[in-house]
């Protein structure tokens, strides 16, 4: 497992629910730390030549979060929600994401330093099949709902894969096992 940590990332930003936050704006402070499963990156990479997979990086990180940032919401809750969904659509090795985002100086009529959501998700579940551990995103953006991974399974067998699991994830061993 390797953490990939960005601290104190300083946005001027339009969220908030506030006519006056959506017109000026406020400074927000962003943290996010990424684990990642190394070895998954590695086996991803095995078995799909064909596909570069991207592997967790500093750059790719930030831009996410910039991007996102610059989208107003009305509520920080959705921004951070934004976030890790481009995260796991741009990578396969999400162990677990932490974010902590701030609201500086916040518009409430005192002296408070900062309003902050701090968001931890885990995606380590166990194969419905073998029980192994493993990462499962639980939604389209899985490794195992993509094409590459599954198009090598003649589809009644995805079909009794998915009838016999309920659309629970399987590990790569075990979908491996109905390739042919
Ligand atoms: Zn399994
Ligand atoms: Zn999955």
């Amino acid at each position: 497992m390797a953490r990939i940590s960005l601290e104190n990332m300083r946005f001027r930003a339009n969220h908030g629910l506030y006519e006056e936050e959506q017109k000026i704006g406020n400074d927000f402070m962003l943290d996010i730390s990424i684990d990642t499963d190394i070895q998954m990156a590695a086996v991803i990479q095995e078995h799909d030549t064909e596909k570069v997979i991207n592997t967790v990086n500093y750059e790719l990180v930030y831009e996410i979060c910039r991007i996102e940032m610059n989208k107003p919401q009305k509520l920080l809750e959705t921004v951070i929600e934004e976030i890790i969904y481009r995260l796991k659509r741009h990578f396969p090795n999400i162990e677990a994401i932490q974010i902590n985002l701030r609201k500086l100086n916040p518009p409430l009529g005192g002296r408070i330093a900062a309003a902050s959501i701090m968001e931890v998700r885990s995606f380590e579940i166990q194969c419905a099949k073998c029980g192994s551990v493993m990462i499962c995103y639980g939604d389209s953006t899985c490794w195992c709902q993509q094409e590459n991974a599954r198009d090598r399974i003649h589809p009644r067998s995805l079909e009794l894969i998915n009838q016999e699991f309920k659309g629970s994830c399987l590990c790569r061993r075990c979908l491996k096992s109905y390739e042919g």
